[in-house]
């Protein structure tokens, strides 16, 4: 098991500055993985993020949320045709930059829907995803699908809908994305979906319910730790949480980041890895 954390605890640019800074951040709180939000792949000098990744013994994973103009649930083929072009150019990325998986919601876009996917939407969504992971596959990259709650995607929002999605693809290169923040919010407990998952659960997101310090408010981890162990886990789980302290302009709005829940990302990174690799050890 490795553990990660999200540079949006660091920085809301992926500047050089904001590179600079995520890493050493990642680096001196002791974590193994830096998540890199790929919601501007030609804005991301992947030279210059992947030399210092490594110079402070890093690895990658890219993760992105799509938008409505990148939508592949959608049955506009010019959308579709957007959110593949979008989806291979952030792939192009983690392969830039030497990483492991792409992750998050990228089967359809990250934004509240005002009505149910579409079979064609979803059809669209599935010969999309297969081609990524086609493509991931030959780059030794793996793909997992971000499991949201119902105001971020209205194609998958429980662990029992991605296995089902799954299950139409041709390619196994993908698998089960969890996250506890949106799992409190439509799973019936933190570990049923672990356990339903078993084997196909690729990647996994940790954060509180209020997505502040780990710990802080009111989600059973002990039983997520339980689970993850039981089906000898043996991938990232990566740190998640979002303060207006750190605005990222593309990914705050859309995850409603609108209040302070800490202001120091220095000692909230420290805390979570401390929090996870003794509660990992804690169920040994
Ligand atoms: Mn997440």
């Amino acid at each position: 098991m490795k553990v990660g954390i999200h540079s949006s605890v660091f920085t809301g640019r992926l500047d050089h500055a904001g590179i600079e800074k995520s890493v050493v951040g990642a680096a001196d709180a002791g974590y193994d993985v830096l998540e890199i939000p790929i919601m501007d792949p030609e804005g991301l000098d992947v030279d210059f993020l992947a030399a210092a990744l490594e110079s402070h013994n890093l690895q990658m994973t890219g993760s992105l949320g799509l938008t409505s103009e990148t939508d592949i649930s959608s049955e506009d083929p010019a959308v579709v045709a957007a959110g593949e072009n979008r989806l291979f150019e952030a792939l192009d990325c983690v392969a830039d930059v030497g990483g492991s998986h792409l992750c998050g919601v990228i089967y359809s876009a990250m934004t509240k829907y005002q009505r149910p996917a579409s079979e064609a939407g979803i059809a669209n969504s599935k010969r999309v995803v297969d081609s990524l992971a086609s493509e991931a596959h030959k780059r030794g990259i793996s793909i997992a699908l971000e499991v949201v709650n119902r105001y971020e995607s209205n194609v998958i929002n429980t662990a029992g809908e991605a296995l089902a999605y799954l299950d139409d693809l041709g390619s196994d290169n993908v698998a089960v994305h969890l996250d506890t923040y949106h799992m409190n919010i439509e799973e019936s407990n933190l570990w049923q979906p672990v356990l339903e998952a078993g084997p196909r659960l690729g990647y996994v997101h940790i954060g509180e319910n209020h997505r502040g310090y780990l710990g802080s408010g009111h989600l059973p981890f002990g039983a997520l730790f339980r689970a993850l162990r039981s089906i000898e886990y043996d991938g990232v789980i990566t740190f998640e949480s979002f303060s207006s302290a750190v605005v990222d302009e593309n990914l705050s709005n859309t995850l409603g980041v609108w209040r302070n829940l800490w202001s120091d990302p220095n000692d909230l990174a420290a805390r979570a890895n401390d929090f996870i690799r003794s509660s990992w050890a804690a169920v040994q």
